[in-house]
Parts: structure tokens; C-alpha cells; sequence
């Protein structure tokens, strides 16, 4: 069995606010990234008692340098560092049997700890008429390239959000959110136990999960905090916009152009000035 683990930092065991996984600036951020590698841990271990013979972890956070490589479960391969084309799902190709998101979180304007969409550019990103946050659109491209999401990890609000995706999705709650930076955390013990024990659940019932089913192509919209960052990524080629208003959107005819396309506008709309 060949698994694939995006890991993203918002939703691991005892992070709550932006002091555990801002690298610049984080007094708590060494502490992140040892929180971080323990979840990750946790779901390899099970992993691996589950039968996994390869395991793919590509770091998913800011400059997804993250993981700590020295205390990394020996089983997995790291995938870390960027610019990657593909970003979070850096890795996935069809030869994989499932993928597992860790430490994932809610999408922009939503409850859930550090609730956001990619950047803070982004106020709602919508694929196919659907509004999804990092988890949709990712479950999205690992849809398309015919392998399954069966594991998700963070807080009660991202459980929900995928549930609602991924109906028989196997969901790890390590907290519980109290509001976007505060949460009922539970301790690292059971944290470990909830991540193994769902870990085992969620590739026990992999025979029954297909792929999301998901048309193509793809029509992507992008919807910008301000028209000026809608300006700037409507430079893309192939865009779509209509002057004055926050919304940018492209049709992509796979999962590559679509990744490709999302990241493209959302960096040139980042290096707009607010004022
Ligand atoms: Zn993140």
C-alpha cells in the first residue's frame, strides 16, 4: 500500500494561534514543528502497522519546511521545501492508493481555528460553482488523479467541512475551536491515540471509498479581498474578468492547470499593496 500525507500546520495537536507557525516571527514555533512531526508520526506509525510499504510526506505549510526530518518516522520519505508547482499536493500521482491530510483547517470566513483559504488574498475560492477551502480543493486534485482522501486531521470545524466533501471520510478532531485563535486541545497522549486509531479506521475501510466524482473542466473562480488584487491576477492568461469587481475566474481542463492557474493569480495578487 502506497500513502500519500499532506501535512499543513493550522490543524495540528495544540497549535491555536499564529505564535506556533509563523517562522519569522513565532515565539512558539519551534514548539510547532515538534507538535507538527508528533501528529505526522502518529498517522505513519498506524500506517505502517496498517501495511503501508511506501509513504510519501509532503510538508504542506508556508515555506514547507516544517517536519522536523531528525525525529521523522523512518518509513517516510520527505517532500519539502518550495516553490512546488503543485504545492500541498506536491508528489500525489495516480500510483498512489489513498492520500491523508494532517493538521488541515477550515476555510477563510468560516469558525475554525486560523480559519483561511491559501493566503490572505483569497476570500472564497470556488471550483465548479462549489465553494471550497484547502481541503476541497485538494481532495479535488486528488480526485482527479483517481485516489481517494480517506483521512483528514484538525479541528471539529475541518471535520465537518470535509465530511460534508467526503461523506465517509475518516476524521481525527485534536481540538475542539472556541474561536479562531483559541481551542479545547486535547493532551498530546490521546492526541497520538485519537490520530493512530482513526489512521487504522480510515485505510480499514479504504475498499469502500472511491474517488470524488468531479466534471470536467474546470471552471475556477477566485474571489479577491479587493478589485486591486483582482486586476493583478487577471494578468494570467486565459483569465476572465470584469473590471471593478473582486472576481477572477478560468476555465482549466485538468487538475494541473487548475493548481497551476490558482497559484499564479493568487501570487500576483499578493504582491499588491493594500494601500
Ligand atoms: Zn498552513
Amino acid at each position: 500500500m502506497k500513502l500519500f500525507i499532506s501535512a499543513d500546520m493550522e490543524g495540528i495537536s495544540g497549535i491555536v494561534d499564529p505564535s506556533y507557525i509563523d517562522p519569522d516571527k513565532g515565539k512558539n514555533y519551534e514548539r510547532g514543528r515538534i507538535l507538527m512531526t508528533h501528529d505526522v508520526n502518529a498517522v505513519i506509525e498506524a500506517a505502517v502497522e496498517s501495511g503501508a510499504t511506501e509513504i510519501l510526506v509532503a510538508d504542506s505549510h508556508y515555506r514547507m519546511t516544517n517536519i522536523l526530518i531528525e525525529q521523522l518516522h523512518p518509513k517516510a520519505t520527505l517532500l519539502c521545501g518550495s516553490p512546488r508547482d503543485f504545492s500541498m499536493m506536491q508528489g500525489l500521482d495516480p500510483s498512489f492508493d489513498a492520500a491523508l491530510f494532517i493538521g488541515y483547517h477550515s476555510r477563510h470566513g468560516v469558525p475554525g481555528v486560523l480559519s483561511h483559504t491559501m493566503s490572505g488574498v483569497i476570500k472564497n475560492l470556488y471550483v465548479n460553482d462549489q465553494v471550497v477551502g484547502e481541503f476541497g480543493f485538494n481532495a479535488i486534485y486528488a480526485a482527479l488523479c483517481g485516489v481517494p482522501v480517506c483521512f483528514v486531521s484538525g479541528d471539529d470545524q475541518i471535520a465537518d467541512e470535509a465530511k460534508a466533501l467526503i461523506p465517509k471520510i475518516s476524521t481525527a478532531i485534536v481540538k475542539k475551536a472556541q474561536s479562531r485563535t483559541s481551542a479545547a486541545c486535547l493532551s498530546l497522549q490521546e492526541s497520538k491515540r485519537v490520530l493512530h486509531e482513526t489512521t487504522k479506521q480510515a485505510l480499514a475501510s479504504l475498499p469502500g471509498l472511491s474517488p470524488m466524482q468531479v466534471k470536467l473542466p474546470l471552471e475556477l473562480a477566485v474571489d479577491f479581498s479587493h478589485a486591486g488584487q483582482a486586476e493583478m491576477a487577471a494578468i494570467v492568461p486565459g483569465t476572465k474578468y470584469e473590471h471593478g469587481t473582486t472576481m477572477v475566474t478560468f476555465v482549466a481542463q485538468d487538475q494541473y492547470e487548475l493548481y497551476r492557474v490558482m497559484r499564479a493569480m493568487m501570487n500576483l495578487a499578493g504582491t499588491v499593496e493594500f494601500c
